[in-house]
């Protein structure tokens, strides 16, 4: 049986989220805990890894900065704020690993550069030139710029994405709780921790229902996400405690952390990307027929569809939905969401006629769709019911 520190050991290219209420203390940049996090992540370095860090903290450092309060925040103040503690937060990255001879370097992403195709394409690229030149990019959501209908708004479900856009085999989620409980364990003695977590279901999903912290936005929620992100990737993902000062060798003697791990049958790198997207522009409803014929492997005919919700455009990645409302999978749809209304239930030739010309057959092609793991659909269809 793999333990978390295996996962971390084997891994050639490993991401490590930190969260916000690690890098502060009494309201500051906590100097003495990101020296000893710099010098933990230096000795892993040493063992020939490629490591990027996803680092939370500029918002929170912006509002000590800036007299504001974290949790009552406008747009426009976040934004602010973001934009005064994330010069601090990266000055204090560089001096950390300065101290370890490594080089940073800053990369700030909005959720349009892991959503667009060609934007994904080009900050893969920039990151694996990085790696290659031994730096370790120190990566956070670019708050400054992003706006409320397409931002992260966390950096669990971001790290996750990184982490999938550059082939990581682990992922460490670095937390104010040291892994999964079946309940809250600040508010529940009996909670029981979840030692691992090959698939996430609906049970497991039942477990996450309000943990959180007054520092970060994610809770555990959005872990669980990220976790589903990166097992699909093929990529393992640990969550830990990370209070301690030196929370990667803590591991090493036996700290507690909830293994999420990698699917055997991970999807490539462009159906890891069409799989993890952040939210789908819009869902296809099939019949019966439709879903069987995806499962054998064949591409989605407008006669299978039933119904079209949302608005998308062609190339636009879209939701598949099976007939008991349960999501089987993603896929780019080759037509916008206003043709695709016509379309349903149409054979292709009654969709020449319609169109009034002669389009691609598929709504969406084999090759830009991915099904969601077997066990994983039946296990939420079983908890649905
Ligand atoms: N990007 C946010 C920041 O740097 C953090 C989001 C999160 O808490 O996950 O403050």
């Amino acid at each position: 049986m793999r333990s978390p520190m295996q996962a971390i050991d084997e891994a050639h290219r490993l991401v490590v989220k930190i969260g916000s209420s690690l890098l502060l203390q009494d309201d500051a940049l906590n100097h003495a805990w990101l020296a000893a996090m710099a010098a933990d992540l230096a000795k892993l370095n040493k063992s020939s890894k490629k490591l990027i860090v996803v680092s939370s903290g500029a918002v929170s450092l912006g509002c000590a900065a800036l007299g504001l309060k974290r949790n009552q925040l406008t747009l426009e103040e976040s934004q602010a704020a973001a934009a005064t503690g994330q010069i601090e937060l990266a000055r204090g990255w560089q001096a950390a690993l300065a101290e370890q001879g490594l080089a940073a370097a800053q990369i700030l992403l909005t959720a349009e550069d892991t959503e667009q195709r060609r934007r994904y394409l080009n900050a893969r690229q920039t990151l694996i030139t990085l790696l290659a030149h031994g730096a370790v990019p120190v990566i956070n959501e670019n708050d400054t710029v992003a706006t409320q209908e397409l931002r992260y708004g966390d950096n669990d479900r971001l790290a996750a994405r990184v982490a999938a856009m550059v082939s990581a085999d682990c992922l460490v989620l670095l937390s104010d709780i040291d892994g999964l409980y079946d309940a809250d364990p600040t508010q529940n003695e009996n909670a029981n921790f979840i030692e691992k977590v090959p698939h996430i279901n609906a049970q497991i999903e039942e477990m996450a229902g309000g943990t959180g912290s007054s520092h970060g936005s994610g809770g555990m929620v959005t872990k669980l996400q990220a976790a589903q992100i990166a097992q699909r990737a093929g990529c393992h993902m640990v969550l830990t405690s990370g209070r301690a000062m030196t929370p990667l060798s803590a591991l090493a003697e036996g700290a507690r952390a909830t293994l999420f791990e990698a699917h055997d049958n991970p999807h490539s790198a462009r159906a890891a990307w069409i799989a993890g997207g952040l939210k789908p522009s819009g869902s296809l409803h099939l019949d019966e027929g439709a879903k069987r014929a995806l499962y054998d492997g064949k591409s989605l005919l407008p006669v299978g569809l039933t119904s079209v919700a949302g608005h998308f455009e062609r190339g636009d990645c879209v939701a598949l939905m099976a007939a008991d409302g349960q999501e089987i999978g993603r896929g780019l749809s080759a037509y916008a969401s206003t043709e695709a209304q016509r379309m349903i239930g149409l054979s292709s030739d009654a969709m020449e006629n319609e169109l009034g010309y002669r389009g691609r057959s598929e709504m969406v092609h084999r090759d830009d769709m991915v099904l969601h793991g077997k066990s994983e659909v039946l296990e939420k269809g079983e908890g649905n019911e």
